[in-house]
Order: C-alpha cells, then structure tokens, then sequence
C-alpha cells in the first residue's frame, strides 16, 4: 500500500526538480510523512504547518532566527494556504540544498521582500538589521546605530537611488559580492549542515534521528 501511494507522487514531484534524483525524491518524500508522523499519501491536512516547518527548520536545520524561519515558511508555501505541501517541501528543498546560485539569490530575495511587494523597503531593512543585530547582542538597543547600517546597505545595494532594493539592485549587488546574498540574516542552511542532512536522509532512508 504505502509503496504505491510512493509512487504516485515520486513521478509528478520528480518532473518539477531537476536536482534531485528518483531515489532522492523518495527519500524526501519519506520523510516529509514521517515528520508528520503519517503514513504516505494519507494527510489529515493540506501539508505541514507553519510550527511544524518551525521546528525543522530549528532542529535540523539549526535554524533560530524566528522572524527569518517565518519568513521561510512563507517561501516554502508557494501557494499561500498556510501548509506547506509535500509537493511544495520538496520543491523548497531542492533550493535549500542544491539550489543553483541564481535560485538562492531569488530565495533569500523573496524571503527577505515578504509576500505582496517585489522590493525590499527601507522599513524592511530596519526590521531585518535590528532583529539580526538583536540577536547577536541583546543589551545593545541602538536605533541609531541600525539606521546608518541601513544606510549603508541602501548605499551599497540600491542601485537607482529610489530608497529601495528591487531584485535587480539585490542580483547586481550579490553578483557582485557574492557575501551580499544572506546580508539581511540567515536563512540558507549551510554547507555541512546540508551535507549532514544528505547523508542522513538519502543513506539512511529513513533516518533514526537528526
Ligand atoms: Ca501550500
């Protein structure tokens, strides 16, 4: 039963990422079900809800920035209805893990914009600078000091001077400076953090433990 309710989705998902193999798909497939503690193919709900994606991002992910695993989510759930789908999580993987550089770019630009506007308002850094600078050092709250960093970022990124980032000036910037592209706080994971998750989740299918 659950190898045929696997193969239903593995052919349809594996058309729409090409960074994957079959047997990675399956893998991630898997896993998704056994996060939720399903069997394949049989949801109570439309996918994987925002807390539940939280507590990935943060326990295998080692992700901690709340505001930034937020904002993930929304990426992740490209349709808007608040779960992310299995379809969706393994579209959002391919990126996360093997995303080609002009993927990621568009990644952490659309995590960094939030949903509706296509550009990254001065505001936004603000948010973004205060919160990442929060975190690394709570007992300094120093408006002014995040206001000339965001004057910096606008001077170093906004290339037609209209006070905010489009994704031409975000592509121009991190082309340039290839440090630029996670500038805003971290929201990719990082090298050895995907390796460990490769080797755990496409050799050890499925995985006693992360
Ligand atoms: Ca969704």
């Amino acid at each position: 039963m659950e190898q045929r309710a696997l193969r239903k989705l593995v052919d349809p998902i594996s058309k729409t990422v090409k960074s994957f193999k079959k047997s990675e798909v399956e893998c991630l497939i898997r896993l998704f079900y056994n996060l939720l503690e399903r069997p394949v193919g049989k949801l109570t709900t439309k996918g994987m809800d925002q807390n539940t994606f939280r507590g990935v991002l943060h326990n295998i992910f080692g992700m901690t920035d709340d505001m930034l695993m937020n904002r993930v989510f929304f990426v992740f759930d490209k349709d808007s209805d608040n779960y992310v789908s299995v379809q969706e999580w393994v579209k959002g993987l391919s990126v996360f893990l093997r995303g080609a550089f002009e993927e990621k770019m568009k990644f952490c630009f659309e995590v960094y914009y939030l949903h509706g506007e296509c550009y990254i308002s001065r505001e936004k850094i603000f948010d973004m600078l205060k919160n990442s600078l929060s975190q690394q050092s709570p007992e300094e709250e120093n408006d002014e000091g995040v206001k000339e960093l965001v004057d910096i970022s606008l001077k170093k990124m906004d290339y037609d001077n209209d006070g905010k980032i489009s994704f031409a000036d975000f592509e121009k910037a991190v082309k340039k400076d290839r440090l630029l592209l996670e500038v805003f706080g971290p929201c990719l994971p990082d090298a050895k953090t995907c390796l460990h998750f490769e080797t755990l989740v496409f050799k050890n299918n499925p995985p006693a433990s992360f």
